[in-house]
């Protein structure tokens, strides 16, 4: 297998993907060596087959607003991989969705799902539906419209998707409550990051973070180094930013930035108690700015347009978007002698920022490893699913720190170096990708 003929020959049948290319270009870069060691691999086109998705499905949104005018918007899902479990994944509401992003993050979430140790394979899905703006009665009928058209697709033993990028706990409801009533099926683990009374499992909504958290003191760990009193910049104000504070500060770092798309707050003081909770309001006010953070906390400096790398910090925690750290960033980051960067959104960092951290040493952990602990907790909620149980805080908190520790210890064994340097990106895409291959080749030409 050549990157470069499986690169040219994906570039001429998807021309303008460049997210979905550049998620498959990372990838084989990564196991290239590894898979021509398998003749056996070449031999079932392997890598011919992971690459495209199984389906997707593409339907009309059709729903009216608060005016009473009818819009119209796409959806879609894309079910990517199942050679190690039901596709798994979540939804992302933004205006940018397109199948490109979805066929790269769905790409993204075999292997991150086969990270987990737990039976998932890999799927995506969402719109372009923007909610920036919109009351909840436009939100519960977009999602209602949505699920129209879904449900037939999902079940809790083929597809399970979940919350992702505008899309939360309220949303998850609104698509529950609305898969219910047209597949009259009762099973809980159709969805998951459900509410915790009603077959959610606790810890969920804070479950990317920790994860981002626990996996990133292994990652300072085995360099020799500890989070306590490191100073953190966290991009992004949502779900995933949130859960990173608190599991910073719980461990005594301090966070001092958070982003939106209008630019960064910069809080020296720390975004610790309440200016955690706040996030929270921010986020529920659906206009998509971190400005008024600024007002509310004079202490705080809101920079229009920018981005946090700016700021020096021991650590940098992207949690927003794709592409968000580039690579003007990255030689920001190092210039200030960052400790660590560790990518929780996916993506984060563009190829060239990426490329730059594994040629400077640079202790750098990509989003697939470093976030799976929200994909592992929907894990842990089908399973409580399954067994007709809930598990206690401390209960599920464990298994996700055994994850995490889980995970750390495969891309260990896999990007270690001659020099001892860890390539965290090389062997979370060899750890993940093995696992999904030998299933592969166990379940024969399909
Ligand atoms: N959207 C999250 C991710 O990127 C969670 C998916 C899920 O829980 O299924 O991994």
């Amino acid at each position: 297998m050549k990157t470069k003929d499986i690169m040219a020959r994906l570039q001429a049948k998807y021309p303008g993907e460049n997210e979905y290319l550049q998620a498959v270009q990372e990838v084989l870069e990564s196991i290239e060596d590894v898979y021509n060691q398998h003749p056996e691999f070449e031999r079932a086109k392997i890598v011919e087959r992971m690459v495209e998705p199984d389906r997707i499905f593409t339907f009309r949104v059709t729903w009216v607003d608060d005016r009473g005018e009818v819009q119209t918007n796409t959806g879609y899902r894309v079910q990517f991989n199942s050679a190690i479990g039901p596709y798994k994944g979540g939804l992302r509401f933004h205006r940018a969705v397109s199948p490109s992003m979805l066929k790269f993050l769905g790409f993204e979430q075999t292997f991150k799902n086969a990270l987990t140790t737990l039976p998932m394979g890999g799927a995506k899905g969402g719109s372009d539906f923007d909610p920036a703006g919109k009351s909840n009665e436009e939100i519960m009928r977009f999602c209602q419209a949505f699920m129209l058209e879904l449900w037939n697709c999902i079940g809790p033993d083929q597809d399970i998707p979940a919350g992702d990028v505008g899309v939360g706990g309220r949303e998850i409801g609104y698509l529950y409550g609305m898969y219910k009533k047209l597949a009259r099926q009762y099973n809980t683990g159709v969805l998951t990051g459900k509410g915790a009374t009603w077959g959610g499992s606790i810890l969920r909504p804070e479950a990317t973070g920790f994860g981002a958290l626990y996996f990133t003191h292994y990652l300072l760990e085995k360099a020799g180094k500890d989070l306590k009193n490191c100073k953190i910049a966290v991009s992004g104000f949502g779900n995933v930013a949130w859960g990173a504070a608190t599991k910073a500060t719980e461990l005594g770092a301090k966070v001092v930035t958070i982003s939106g798309p209008d630019g960064y707050i910069y809080d020296p003081a720390g975004i610790s108690g309440e200016k955690i909770d706040y996030m929270l309001e921010l986020r529920a006010s659906g206009n998509d700015v971190c400005q008024p953070y600024a007002e509310e906390f004079p202490e705080a400096t809101f920079y229009e347009g920018k981005k946090p790398w700016e700021v020096k910090c021991d650590i940098a925690l992207p949690c927003a978007t794709q592409n968000e750290l580039n690579g003007d960033d990255a030689d920001m980051l190092m210039a200030n002698k960052t400790l660590c960067v560790a990518e929780v959104s996916n993506m984060g960092c563009t190829a060239e920022a990426v490329d730059k951290f594994i040629a400077a040493g640079q202790l750098f952990a990509p989003g697939k490893a470093v976030n799976a602990g929200g994909v592992a907790t929907s894990g842990l909620e089908m399973t409580q699913n399954a067994i007709r149980l809930s598990w206690s805080a401390k209960e599920v908190d464990e298994k996700l720190h055994y994850i995490m520790h889980s995970i750390h210890e495969q891309c260990v064994k896999y990007g270690k170096t001659d020099d001892g340097y860890v390539n965290y990106v090389k062997g979370a895409n060899i750890a993940g990708f093995m696992k999904v291959a030998n299933a592969m080749m166990a379940q024969g030409i399909v």
